[in-house]
Order: C-alpha cells, then structure tokens, then sequence
C-alpha cells in the first residue's frame, strides 16, 4: 500500500470535491492524506460568503463538505494562507501532489469613467458584505439613494438585485449579516434596476431563478413586455431550450399585474453603460442603447456590476485572463488546479464536482513515488490556525446563537470573534 500526501489549498466546494474524489479513488494500494489550507478561518468558500442567504437549500451542500472532513486522513488548517504564511515551493516540496482550489474573488471592471466613484461597488465586495466575510465587513454601501442600478444579467446580479429590493424583515429568518440586514432595514432604496447590455434572449440568468421571483411577497418585478416579443421574435423557431425557458419565465413576469408595494426590481435590456458620472460620488449611470448612438440616463446612488470574476493572483503560480494557466486542470509538476481558478466563473457548485474528478483521476495518472519531506505542522508551529474541531466548535457556536432567532445560523464576522468561538 503507498500513502500519498496531497495538499488542497482553498476550501471552497471545488476544494471539497476535489478531495472527495481523491477519497473515492482510494483503494487498498492506494491511500490519500489530505491537508486543506484555507486563508480564512473558515471554510465552505462561496457556500458561506457567496451563495444568496435567501437561498438556504443551495447551502445544504454543506452536509458533503462535511462528510468529506470526517472520513478520516483529512486535516483542515483554516486560517493560513498561500504566499504570505506559506509558499508554493514549500508546499510543493513537502506533498506529492498541490491542489489549486482558490476560486476566483476578483470582480471584473467595466473599464469605464466613473467606476471608481463612491457608491460604485462590485458584487465582489457587496455579496461578501452581506454574507459577513471578515475582510468586507467594513465596505461602504451607500444605501440612503431611491435607486440602484446592477450592470450585469447573469445569476449573481439578480442575487444583488433581489437583496436591495426585498422587503429586508424577510431576511430575518437567514443568516444574513447583522450588519447587512441593519443597514438594509434602513435602506432609502425603492427601485432597483437590472441592467442588460444584450437582449433578454443572450441573458445569463437561468430559469430557476427567473421563476421565483414573482414569489417575492413585498416586491413588484417589472419586465417590459414588449422587450420579451421582440426577443422572443428575434431568437426564431430554432431556439435553444434553456433560452426559451427564460423566455418563457420572463414573459410570465411581464404579464403580472403590478401591485401596490412600494420597491421594484426594473429590468433594462439593451443598454450599454458608457459612464458613471457624480460630483464626489455615483449620481447617474449613461447608458448607450445597444446597436444604436442613442443615449440615455438613469439617477442612482448606488451602482454594483456583477459581469463576472477574475483570479486574484498567488506568488509562483502562473496566471492569465483570470485564471490560473493549466491544461486540463495540470498546472506544472505536482501542481494542479480544479473549480473557477481552473475554468473561469462559470457553472452551479455542482459543475464542480465532475471538474475536480477528472483532474484528480489525472493527478493519480502523476503520481510518483511518495515523499517523505516532514509535515506541514512543522512549518505553521508559531501559527494559530483552525482545524477541523476548532471549526466544528465554530460551526457549532454560530448555529447554536442562530437557534433562538429562528435563523440556520447567526454568523461571526471578524477574525477574532471566529478563532474565539473555536476556542482559539
Ligand atoms: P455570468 O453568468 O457569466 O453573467 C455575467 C453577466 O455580465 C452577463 O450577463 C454578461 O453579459 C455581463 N457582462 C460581462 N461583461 C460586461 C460588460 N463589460 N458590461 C456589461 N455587462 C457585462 O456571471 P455571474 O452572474 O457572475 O455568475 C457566475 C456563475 O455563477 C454563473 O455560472 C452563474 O449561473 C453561477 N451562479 C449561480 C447561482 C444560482 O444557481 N442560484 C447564483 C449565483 C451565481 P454578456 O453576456 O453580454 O457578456
């Protein structure tokens, strides 16, 4: 029988089923002891700070996560990160195989003027704001506008959208941060619009999410009908499924009847923004009507653009267009990367399961014989870091405090309060 040692460096669902399979492909001969390094003390990645609080069952995918870290030989150290506490080269030296598995938390920029403005954000910074990530909490977000324009028509901009336009007492039941759904309760913002550069038919939001939100109870969603005509006219007879779906659901919110609640949630297709203009902050966005030299205004306070992510860059690991240079998930010797550091931002958590199994399979393919190089404890012994029981007394402690309030956890924010609850 050969052990191998095969660190996993981000803890997020790539890096978890990353070392799923890796488990799955033991067999009597073949054994894996997996270390998880985690820059944050805890893990989950976007499970945790990324997935919309509103959207629980998305986060039962957790329970995996879970199974994956008790089944033995799985070590978690939360807490330290690549490049400042340890570097590739070590890691490399001292395992048979590195896993890449950093995500990509780097919002893409419009490359407009403007978009530095106060009251320009990136979902990079507002969707971890709301989801108490430790290094957002601070993060201004300038609420006390009428409205807001997100600039993107993927998944994540209808997240971002449906956070500013709900009725935030319905977030009282998730585990939104404190912090986010005391400044929501305050929020001045009552008209939220979604805007598109193409037309509803090239839109990357998928249906799912599309048909749930005339099931928002205090918010009317408005959707120009004709704009979904034209679309549905323009895409023809040879439509694609998941396009005519969205179609589909789009159409069915254009012809709902406006009620009398007071925030709405606008969709805007076919604008192109071209400036985002204020004297010392955001005071409006000039969007140019797509295909045309028409140009048009839209006052707001607020501007959040969620057109996709980028990975943020790790000494000794090479880099380009965002994301971490690789054939098919082998980076250099020993070195592999799996999720959206691997393929970009792309597909549901589950995309990434089938991801990190065929890069694992090529990681044994690699394998040669297994190093005996010390362990990593050795190189974090004047390092606090969180392992596994320190997380599970996390975990434990913020579902506990969660409980009386009828929430599925009440979420710590900073890295103190966090190693605190785990007894560190
Ligand atoms: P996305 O789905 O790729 O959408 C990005 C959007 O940004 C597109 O509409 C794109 O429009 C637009 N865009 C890009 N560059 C732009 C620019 N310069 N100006 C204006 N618009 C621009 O990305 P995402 O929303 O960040 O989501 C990432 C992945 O996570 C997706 O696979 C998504 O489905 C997934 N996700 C899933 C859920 C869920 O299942 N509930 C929730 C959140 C995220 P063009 O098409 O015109 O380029």
């Amino acid at each position: 029988m050969t052990s191998y040692k095969v660190a996993i460096v981000g803890a997020g669902p790539a890096g978890y089923f990353a070392a799923q399979a890796l488990q799955n492909l033991q067999t009597e001969e073949l054994q894996f002891t997996i270390d998880m390094i985690e820059r944050l003390p805890t893990p989950w990645g976007l499970v945790r700070s990324g997935v919309a609080p509103d959207h629980p069952k998305i986060k039962t995918v957790s329970k995996v996560f879970e199974k994956v870290a008790t089944a033995g030989n799985f070590r978690l150290f939360g807490g330290v990160e690549l490049g400042t506490d340890i570097s590739i080269e070590q890691l490399q030296d001292m395992y048979d195989a590195v896993v890449i598995a950093t995500g990509s938390a780097v919002g893409k920029k419009l490359g407009i003027p403007g978009e530095d403005l106060p009251g320009s954000l990136s979902a990079a910074e507002f969707v971890p704001w709301y989801n108490a990530h430790p290094d957002f909490h601070g993060v201004d977000v300038p609420l006390n506008c009428e409205t807001a324009v997100v600039i993107g028509a993927g998944n994540v901009a209808m997240d971002v959208a449906r956070m500013l336009a709900l009725e935030p007492s319905e977030l009282d039941p998730t585990d939104t941060a404190d912090h986010a759904i005391d400044a929501l309760k305050e929020s001045a913002i009552r008209e939220v619009v979604i805007s598109a550069r193409r037309g509803p038919e090239h839109a990357a939001f998928t249906s799912p999410e599309l048909r749930e939100l005339p099931k928002l109870e205090h918010t009317n969603v408005l959707i120009n009908k004709s704009d979904i005509k034209a679309a549905i006219t323009r895409a023809g007879n040879a439509i694609e499924k998941d396009t005519k779906n969205n179609l589909d659901a789009m159409l069915l919110i254009s012809e709902k009847e406006r009620t009398s609640h007071d925030r709405t949630m606008k969709f805007q297709f076919l604008a192109t923004p071209v400036e985002i203009k204020g004297a010392g902050k955001v005071e409006e966005v000039v969007f140019q009507k797509t295909g045309s030299d028409e140009k048009f205004t839209v006052k707001c306070g607020l501007v959040i653009t969620a057109i996709g992510y980028e990975a943020a860059s790790i000494p000794g690991i090479p880099y380009q267009s965002g994301k971490v240079v690789n054939t098919d998930g082998r980076v250099k010797e020993n070195l592999f990367v799996v999720g959206w550091a691997k393929r970009g931002p792309s597909g549901v958590i589950g995309t990434n399961k089938s991801d990190a199994s065929d890069v694992m399979k090529l990681l044994v393919e690699d394998l040669k014989s297994a190093k005996d190089k010390g362990d990593v404890s050795d190189l974090l012994k004047d390092k606090k870091f969180v392992s596994q029981s320190h997380w599970e007394a996390i975990n434990a402690a913020e579902v506990a405090a969660g409980e009386p309030l009828g929430k599925p956890r009440k979420k710590a924010v900073l890295r103190e309060e966090l190693l605190g609850l785990g007894g560190l």
